[in-house]
């Protein structure tokens, strides 16, 4: 049976973007069939909710989703529930995605835009693992009290169980398969005891894995060589809030927003591929946004969900290929580049193709 991908292209810039992924999914020929969906304000202004059950549905027949962004001025007064952010939240604890794949790339071209020196970031293709469903942003109990001494204490919970872990590790190792082999677990085993039973889980799942080189590193180590030596690294696989943090910093290694594709995925590979900016209301309409780390996205989600690999590779080497002939959208421009907008880079991918 033909594969099937939901679209969501959501607002803002959302459907200018995704509109150019789903061009460059069609002319690869593979016969993927696809269909949108309301989501976020979008969804609120079409059916009353940032996740509509028939887009949910339409997400249950799909075997995975490319997501555009949500959000944007027009909805920020909404209560809590309505707003366009849940229908991204609810889709991630309705699929179970508990495994955040961000890739930060810097192309050649691209490394003037990064803010640590060129030949620092040059060639930079590494992969970040997040845990997205458990650690200390969910643990219980948490909460402010007021202890003994009558002052007011806030509390939280770290915690992981091993099947947690053991999915994540497993996650990394798969993906590490698919690049370069070599995983770093990273954790603070020194202090923490939930991170020392991460280290244990790890390497215990390591044993299927022979073929993988495991490293291991404490966080603080780890956010300061991202910024020394960012090369060392191929695939991270780190907890939720650690993930949070050095996902974040590796992605500005890389200087350029509007590049950066996204994957969620679950334990069946089904998943959710979004670039990992948001709806830029301050540009919609204007044709000018970069629809390249949704296009690249759209690459994750070939790979990762419909395995289709040979397909993926065309992608991301048709968008190499067109930065290396110059082209350019605004957020990326520099003196002497061919400047395009939105439509005209998607053109330009194609034409790679
Ligand atoms: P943003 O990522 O939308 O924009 C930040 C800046 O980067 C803006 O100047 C924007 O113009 C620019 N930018 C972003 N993507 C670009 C692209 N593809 N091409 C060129 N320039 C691009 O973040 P923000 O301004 O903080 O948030 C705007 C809205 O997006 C808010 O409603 C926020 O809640 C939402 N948001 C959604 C997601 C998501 O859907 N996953 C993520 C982050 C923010």
């Amino acid at each position: 049976m033909g594969k099937k991908i939901a679209v969501l292209a959501g607002d803002g810039i959302g459907p200018e973007i995704t509109v150019q992924a789903v061009r460059v999914i069609e002319a690869l020929g593979l016969g993927i069939s696809m269909a949108e969906g309301a989501v976020g304000g979008a969804g609120y202004d079409a059916a009353g909710d940032p996740l509509p059950a028939a887009t949910l549905a339409l997400c249950e027949a799909s075997d995975a989703i490319l997501f555009g962004a949500v959000g944007g001025p027009k909805y920020d007064a909404l209560p809590r529930a309505m707003r366009p952010e849940q229908g991204l939240l609810r889709l991630r604890k309705h699929f179970d995605l508990y495994a955040n794949l961000r890739p930060a790339i810097v192309y050649p071209e691209l490394a003037h835009a990064s803010s640590l020196k060129a030949e620092v970031v040059a060639g930079l293709d590494l992969l970040i693992l997040r845990e997205l469903t458990s650690d200390i942003y969910f643990g219980q109990p948490r909460g402010v009290r007021i202890n003994e001494a009558g002052e007011r204490e806030g509390f939280d919970t770290m915690r992981y169980t091993e099947s947690e872990i053991r999915r994540i590790a497993k996650t990394a190792f798969e993906a590490a398969r698919k690049r370069s082999r070599r995983v770093c677990s990273v954790d603070k085993a020194n202090v923490l005891e939930t991170t020392q039973l991460w280290r244990d889980v790890v390497i215990e799942v390591h044993k299927d894995y022979a073929d993988i080189e495991l490293s291991h590193m404490y966080v603080d180590n780890a956010a300061m060589q991202l910024v020394r030596n960012p090369k060392q690294f191929d695939v991270i696989v780190t907890g939720n809030m650690f993930g949070d943090i050095l996902s974040d910093e590796a992605s500005m290694l890389t200087g350029s927003i509007g590049m950066l594709p996204s994957a969620s995925l679950n334990a069946k590979s089904f998943g959710m591929y979004e670039p990992i900016h948001g709806s830029a209301p301050d540009i919609t309409g204007k044709g000018i946004a970069n629809p390249l780390a949704t296009i690249l996205s759209a690459a994750m989600l070939l790979r990762y969900s419909l395995g289709e690999e040979a397909a993926a590779g065309r992608i991301e080497a048709a968008v190499r290929k067109v930065l290396a002939q110059g082209y350019r959208t605004a957020d990326i421009t520099e003196p002497g580049c061919r400047q395009v907008g939105t439509v005209a880079m998607g053109d330009a991918v194609l034409a790679a193709l």
